[in-house]
């Protein structure tokens, strides 16, 4: 490997998706990456340099990267693990230690959640979920607080908080705001540019972008990175080099796909919102969206997700995703195709109906993660599937 060409800062999420940091342009070398399929590397002693070993994180796909995303969130460094959980496990294992408190907004994704309800605790590490809605970030942050934890836009309601008054708060405190911005991509959400130290990704969803690999990334301060690198080694959620090269492969298009799942969804969500058998749909590109004023401030995109609430509840939706003859009906998001899902069954499946219908999910609702068809072919889809 050499050095990087010159110190070229972020530019554009699309050239940087595409060049990373320019690496190896020396004639004759490959335009594209080669994958080190290998766990170990020629090491006979500490004269040899850096010892690598593919658990570490130091295999070459792992750390090109780690280097792009590093890039693409405007972020000092970055590390790929084997998945979103292990990105956001490493990551809060990194931040709080036992005696610790976490404030994380109650709008979290099912294992997050899980993670900070059932297994931080036995660490030591309390949290205090505070409803966004509702506020109340202030009082519950405590001097032994760490970390504020949030989601954005949040799955499956698609709201958008916003995390300027909370980065005010975090300010000369020493707590550390870490972010979930999955359902953003690095194309929409801006989350550095927000003041937000840590941001994580389940790459897996749009920056993988094809369904076909788990992976997850943590992007923020040197410090950060290094402490989540070093608790990986131990924790073990590395990231297969083929994953790597795979997922730097789909990073490439990011741009030009998220464009495309931005643009696909509106159309979704405004051809949707005119049809009878839809009792609501939620985008934060609609206007009806609780949030579209904040997502148009803060936003570089509206996304690929789009809820809708069919009349005649959960039959209705089982009839709907049965018929589905262009989209497919599985969880997950941010693939090419068309992925559609009822959270009652998956994301929420551990909550009751009353609970759900609180959250604004009652039965009926079914999440759309909008892909990269032709739009026409999705409405026509969605259309025959709800008629
Ligand atoms: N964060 C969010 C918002 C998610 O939707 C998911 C998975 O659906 C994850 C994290 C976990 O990612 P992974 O499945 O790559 O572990």
């Amino acid at each position: 490997m050499t050095e990087p060409v010159g110190e070229r800062s972020a530019s554009a999420p699309a050239t940087v998706g595409v060049h990373g940091a320019h690496e190896d342009r020396r004639p004759g070398r490959p335009v594209v990456p080669p994958i080190a399929q290998s766990a170990t590397f020629h090491w006979g002693s500490p004269a040899d340099g850096e010892l690598r070993y593919s658990r570490y994180g130091n295999n070459p796909n792992q750390e090109q990267v780690g280097r792009k995303m590093a890039l693409l969130e405007g972020t000092e460094a970055a590390v790929a693990l084997g998945s979103g959980m292990g990105a956001v496990s490493m990551t809060l294992l990194a931040l709080a230690e036992g005696g610790d408190h976490i404030v994380a907004s109650s709008q979290l994704y099912g294992a997050t959640h899980a993670l900070l309800t059932s297994e931080l605790p036995r660490r030591g590490v309390e949290t205090t979920f505070v409803d966004p809605d509702a506020g109340g970030w202030e009082d519950a942050i405590r001097p032994e607080t760490r970390v504020l934890y949030i989601e954005m836009p949040t799955n499956p309601t698609l709201r958008i908080l916003d995390p300027r008054p909370l980065v005010e708060l975090a300010r000369g405190r020493g707590i550390t705001v870490a972010c979930d911005a999955t359902f953003g991509s690095p194309v929409n959400l801006r989350a550095a540019d927000l003041g937000i130290d840590v941001v994580i990704q389940s790459a897996t969803k749009y920056l993988g972008g094809h369904s076909d690999l788990i992976a997850g990334i943590v992007s923020g301060p040197e410090e950060v990175v290094t402490e989540v690198t070093r608790l990986s080694r131990l924790y073990g959620p590395a990231l297969d080099p083929h994953s790597a090269w795979l997922l730097d492969r789909g990073i490439r298009t990011l741009d030009v796909r998220v464009r495309r799942h931005n643009e696909n969804a509106m159309v979704v969500a405004e051809r949707l919102s005119a049809r009878p058998e839809v009792a609501r749909v939620l985008y934060p590109g609609l206007p009806s969206h609780p949030d579209h004023e904040l997502a148009a401030e803060l936003l570089h995109g509206y996304g690929g997700m789009v809820g809708i609430v069919l009349e005649g509840g959960g039959e209705a939706a089982d009839r709907f995703m049965s018929r589905l003859r262009v989209a497919c009906a599985a969880p997950s998001l941010g693939g090419v195709e068309t992925l559609v899902s009822q959270p009652r069954y998956t994301s929420h499946a551990g909550l009751g109906p009353g609970a759900r219908e609180a959250m604004g999910i009652p039965d009926g609702f079914v999440r759309i993660s909008v892909g990269i068809e032709d739009a026409e072919d999705l409405v026509a889809d969605f259309v025959q599937a709800m008629s």
